[in-house]
């Protein structure tokens, strides 16, 4: 018997970046190797839509990308159900009895929903299935029975929502059928929030200011060669600044215990003076390359066999589907509307 069902996902809005690596695809190859967890990862299509409505296509193809990622990063299809949200038609069922037990004033105060409707602008527009995405979550979460869902801070009204969702449907119905989930946050700060290349706002997949785990090793160098440093660190005999400079800040996060001793005597020579960013920039490189070419490499084995990696996504969703039904059907008996059973 497993102790804990684990589920997590990913918006297919675009390839995964160094930031899903360190903020959560690292925790979960970590999880799946341990018997004890049952991983599902959801490649969540269907929320992607909510705010890409007239971007299917897009969102077809980063779904493949996605799942590329999640193979090179080593993610197990043997050990971990990887599924596709839109085709489990239960999560949408589960949703439309699920928004019964939810007030639109409730709804309206989630802060995480307030600022991304402010941050995309959609003024009296916003399309109804996006203002419901909490709800649709609560029914993923749930579908699944899951004990655990390690998600970013930005998500904790989430499962705030499905809890109450939770406990409401239990004390609706009388029944106690469901699990109350709880959320895993990132511990380190830094790993739960990368911030982009230009050190403004966290990496994300919409920005532009991310490196990719499929990026190759030209387009890494440009990046990295391009990222925010010391903007009064001009000659290299300046003295520099750590704090803010992007460069010490990845390199503080992707070097390894035994980097730690040299990139502390590279911090104390920057700030003394006499060190350009070319060479501390050099050195990143070298470190990301590290971290980056076998997954680059795992990548490229992978898509060449897209029909394979087809068949990954339909085996798990087949997989997905049968938990999720059985759920579903357990709700329908609880509300008694299993009528020809
Ligand atoms: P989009 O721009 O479409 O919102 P995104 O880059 O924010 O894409 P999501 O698919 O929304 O990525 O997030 C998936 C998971 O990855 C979330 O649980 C989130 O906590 C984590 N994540 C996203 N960006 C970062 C980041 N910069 N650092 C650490 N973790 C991140
Ligand atoms: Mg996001």
């Amino acid at each position: 018997m497993k102790k804990e069902i684990i589920l997590t996902g990913d918006r297919p809005t675009g390839k995964l970046h160094i930031g899903h690596y360190v903020g959560s695809l690292k925790n979960r190859v970590q999880m799946q190797s341990d018997d004890r967890n049952q991983l599902f990862v959801m490649i969540a299509d269907q929320q992607a839509l909510t705010d890409h409505a007239k971007e299917s296509k897009k969102i077809r193809e980063s779904l493949f990308e996605v799942a590329l990622d999640y193979l090179a990063v080593g993610i197990d299809p043997d050990q971990t159900t990887i599924f596709v949200q839109s085709q489990i038609p239960e999560l949408a069922e589960l949703t439309m009895y699920y928004m019964n037990l939810v007030s639109i004033a409730r709804l309206q105060r989630n802060p995480t929903v307030k600022v991304e409707i402010e941050q995309k602008d959609y003024g009296e527009g916003v399309p109804a299935g996006f203002f419901l995405y909490p709800i649709s979550q609560a029914s993923d979460i749930t579908a699944f029975k899951a004990t655990k869902v390690p998600v970013g801070n930005d998500q904790k009204p989430m499962i705030e929502q499905t809890r109450e969702i939770v406990r409401s449907f239990h004390h609706t119905y009388h029944t106690d059928i469901l699990v109350e989930p709880e959320g895993v946050y990132p511990e380190n700060e830094a790993e739960g929030r990368l911030p982009g290349l230009d050190g403004n706002a966290k990496m994300s997949k919409s920005l532009g200011n991310g490196i990719f785990l499929a990026d190759d090793t030209d387009t890494l160098q440009k990046k990295v060669m391009s990222m925010y440093t010391d903007p009064s660190h001009v000659r290299v005999e300046d003295p520099g600044q750590i704090e803010g400079n992007m460069v010490f800040y990845y390199l503080d996060i992707f070097g390894r215990k035994e980097d730690h001793k040299q990139i502390q005597e590279m911090k104390e020579h920057y700030m003394r003076g006499g060190l350009g960013d070319v060479k501390t920039k050099r050195y990143l490189l070298e470190i990301l390359e590290r971290e980056l070419a076998p997954i680059r490499e795992k990548r490229a084995i992978y898509a060449q066999d897209l029909g394979e990696l087809e068949q990954i996504l339909k085996k798990g969703s087949e997989c997905a589907q049968s938990v999720a039904s059985k759920t579903l059907s357990e709700v329908k008996m609880a509300m008694g509307i299993n009528y020809f059973e």
